[in-house]
Order: C-alpha cells, then sequence, then structure tokens
C-alpha cells in the first residue's frame, strides 16, 4: 500500500480492501485534508505523525512530536522479555516514550507490577493515554525521574531495589549524526534520539546503576544501535555488575538486544 492510499483510508475511515474493491469519492474537506497530509508528508513530517498512530506489538498507539515512533526493532526487545519473564514479576522501563514496551508487557503479563520513567513529562502524558486506550493502565505506574534520580532523591533506595527485570530502548544515536540521517527524525525529539558524542551516554549511566535496582540474577535488557555491541560489552565487563547473557539480531541481522545478567557477588 503506497503513502497515499494509507492516508486515504485514514481519511475515509475504510480498510484497503474496501479502497480497492469500492466506489469511493472524496467530499471537499476530505480532499483538503489529504493534501494538506501529502505535502505535510513531502516537508519530511513522519507519516505516523500525520496518522496521529501507530502499530506496534499488534496494538495501536498513538504517537506525535512529543515521543520516539516505535520501530519494529524494539518489538523483538519485548519479544524477549515476554521470554523471560513471567506472573508477578517487577519490571522497570526506562524512557519509555509513548508507552510501546510497557503496554505491549501489561497486555500479555496482567500480573506484573511495571513502573515506566521518563524524564519529559509529555510523554508521560501521552504513554498514559496510550495504557488506558489498550485497557493496560491498571498495572503500569507512570514516575516522571532522569533514569533512576527519582529513587535516589526519595532515598527510596532499598525499597525499590528489587526489581526482576529492567528494561530500556535508550537514545542511542551519536549527536553528530541526527543532522545527516533522514529528514523524518527532526521531527523526532531529540532528547529520545540523542546519545551523546560517541551514543553511548545513556548505556554507560544505565550500567552503572542498574545493578543498585536489581534483584540478584535480575535481568537487563538494552535496545542497542548498529555497531555498538563490543562498546557497550566493555562498559559492562568494566562495571563487574554484570554478565552478559544473550545478543539478539533483528531481522536485518544487526544486533539489537543485550540481555545481561546481574552478577550474584558474594555478599550481595
Ligand atoms: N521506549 C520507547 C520506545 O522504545 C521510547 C524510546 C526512546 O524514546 N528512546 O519506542
Amino acid at each position: 500500500m503506497t503513502e497515499k492510499e494509507i492516508l486515504l483510508s485514514s481519511i475515509l475511515s475504510c480498510s484497503r480492501s474496501v479502497l480497492y474493491s469500492q466506489e469511493w469519492s472524496l467530499n471537499a474537506a476530505q480532499a483538503k485534508k489529504l493534501s494538506e497530509a501529502l505535502s505535510l508528508r513531502s516537508q519530511g513530517v513522519p507519516l505516523q505523525y500525520i496518522l496521529g498512530e501507530t502499530e506496534f506489538f499488534g496494538l495501536t498507539f498513538q504517537v506525535d512530536e512529543r515521543v520516539l515512533i516505535p520501530r519494529p526493532e524494539t518489538e523483538i526487545l519485548v519479544e524477549m522479555v515476554l521470554k523471560s519473564a513471567a506472573g508477578q514479576m517487577k519490571i522497570l522501563d526506562i524512557g519509555t516514550g509513548s508507552g510501546c514496551i510497557v503496554v505491549s508487557l501489561a497486555k500479555f503479563l496482567p500480573e506484573a507490577q511495571i513502573d515506566a520513567l521518563d524524564l519529559s513529562l509529555e510523554a508521560l502524558s501521552l504513554a498514559k493515554e496510550n495504557a488506558l486506550m489498550n485497557s493496560a493502565d491498571k498495572n503500569i505506574n507512570f514516575i516522571q525521574s532522569d533514569l533512576f534520580s527519582v529513587f535516589k532523591k526519595n532515598n527510596l533506595n532499598n525499597r525499590l531495589r528489587n526489581y526482576d527485570i529492567i528494561i530500556s530502548n535508550p537514545p542511542y544515536i551519536r549527536s553528530g549524526d541526527i543532522n545527516g540521517l533522514q529528514k523524518e527524525l527532526a521531527y523526532e525529539p531529540r532528547m529520545a534520539l540523542d546519545g551523546g558524542e560517541d551514543g553511548l551516554d545513556f548505556y554507560r549511566r544505565i550500567i552503572a546503576e542498574a545493578g543498585n535496582f536489581l534483584n540478584k540474577e535480575g535481568l537487563l535488557f538494552l535496545e542497542i544501535g548498529f555497531g555498538q555491541r563490543e562498546n557497550i560489552e566493555k562498559i559492562a565487563s568494566l562495571s563487574n555488575d554484570f554478565i552478559l547473557d544473550e545478543i539478539i539480531k533483528d531481522y536485518s541481522g544487526i544486533e539489537r538486544v543485550m540481555i545481561m545478567r546481574k552478577y550474584g557477588k558474594v555478599g550481595n
């Protein structure tokens, strides 16, 4: 289906098959909508923002300029978490954005207790709407926090030091690369993309602290960017907190998800 057809079926609120098999016409308002949408698209506004929604893990999510558009690769991260998770686990998602990861998990793990952190209040409010829209709001807590800062600020370190699983798909593009990539990226929140000079800032910060908030043998699931695996593995081995459990490639054969296990040090 071409982008024009996708926009058409959205404007006409009809399915693709109707578009192909039945007579239809646009009234004046719909025609105006279509030409506005096509013009936004030609300026580089991502199709998903124009439609106002996207599909992820078989669910519908609202998306706009407040959040990163969920990527199909991230579904692999969700699948891997679902393989390891069960029952009443405590799960933390760092940088929840649209909420695509936590909402998908909540649908399949209705007994899990999930905390979803984001620094952006705007993102959190959209993530909450997405949870509500997918009837997954009961077991997710949305909390504003710059990574783990909320736990430290409130001195809740000990109480909260008991996640079974920590997940993050952090910003991982090198600052200097962002402008040279697809023009669509300019419309997504910079803070959701920019991983600092070498793209690895958030991996360093997350790996340095995640061990303090995981149970023994707890798992850390990270989405990673092209060519970053080796450096992240180094960061992890220097931290002495984690051992590498598994690396999963995406559909293009790129190493995309790293699973690390908290190292059960004596006395920890
Ligand atoms: N967790 C969200 C996602 O995977 C947002 C990630 C981000 O903004 N870097 O799509």
